[in-house]
């Protein structure tokens, strides 16, 4: 039984991505992450380390791991401010590697009626089918920027793979988001939005460049030229935290 997490860091700010974008939330990071994307803008959370905790008017830091007790301690530090933010954004690293935090904060905010927001990068189905009651709102990243989809078949497997972990979220309200960058290929983009797009042409799907990679409007609008033959509500989000200078 786990009774322990490593926490990166918790504050509530603006979401920045997504269908919630603009929405106050309160944002618990947790470390440790099962890919290494080139673009990660949250490298330090992947690795060891201490946590910090900033309500907007006080900061704490401390040594991680972090026991149940210690974790509600860290949130009582937000009584006073939690009525600013309805949902938590439980993100990382990738939050499904330590899944048993979400019945922490489901024990903890059952009684304030928070919804619990999963960010993750949709490659750990089993152990989101494990909590998948707890949480209320599914944000999945597609990651098409993987080497190993240069293989057809291994190309094959992930878009199987993730059409699997679709179902599971798909029980909960479920977005999903495609970074793009100069390293897809639009070959591996047109299949995954096609065979994805097929089975379920409604998801919401948010194109998401990575900031700084240098994509043209051009770039962007040949990415989205494709996704829009194929789901019926896709949407060009930039990162907004970074564009208002909340990074
Ligand atoms: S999945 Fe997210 S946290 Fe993990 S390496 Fe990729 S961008 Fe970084």
């Amino acid at each position: 039984m786990n009774t322990v997490i490593y926490l990166h860091e918790i504050f509530p700010s603006f979401q920045g991505e997504g269908l919630f974008v603009g929405k106050y939330q309160l944002f618990i990071r947790l470390k440790k992450c099962n890919l290494s994307c080139y673009y990660c803008d949250s490298v330090e959370s992947r690795e060891d380390g201490v946590y910090s905790v900033n309500t907007g008017k006080q900061g704490i830091e401390g040594e991680n791991p972090v026991d149940r007790k210690q974790f509600f301690q860290l949130l009582n530090s937000f009584n006073g401010v939690d009525w600013m933010f309805d949902t938590i954004s439980l993100t990382g690293g990738e939050p499904l590697l330590q899944n048993h935090v979400i019945k922490w904060i489901r024990d903890y905010y059952s009684l304030n009626q928070k919804k619990i927001l999963l960010e993750t990068n949709g490659t750990l189905k089993d152990e989101l089918q494990e909590v998948i009651s707890d949480i209320d709102i599914v944000s999945m990243d597609i990651k098409l920027t993987l080497d190993e989809l240069k293989s057809p078949e291994k190309l094959q497997t992930f878009l199987d793979y993730t059409l699997e972990f679709i179902e599971i979220a798909m029980r909960k309200r479920l977005y999903i988001k495609i970074p793009i960058t100069k390293r897809i290929s639009p070959e591996i983009f047109t299949a995954a939005v096609s065979f994805i797009g097929f089975r379920y042409p409604k998801l919401n799907v948010f194109l998401q460049d990575v900031f700084d990679d240098g994509l043209t409007m051009k770039d962007i609008m040949d990415f989205y030229s494709i996704a829009v033959c194929h789901f019926d509500n896709v949407r060009y989000v930039p990162q907004v935290h970074k564009l208002a200078g909340f990074i």
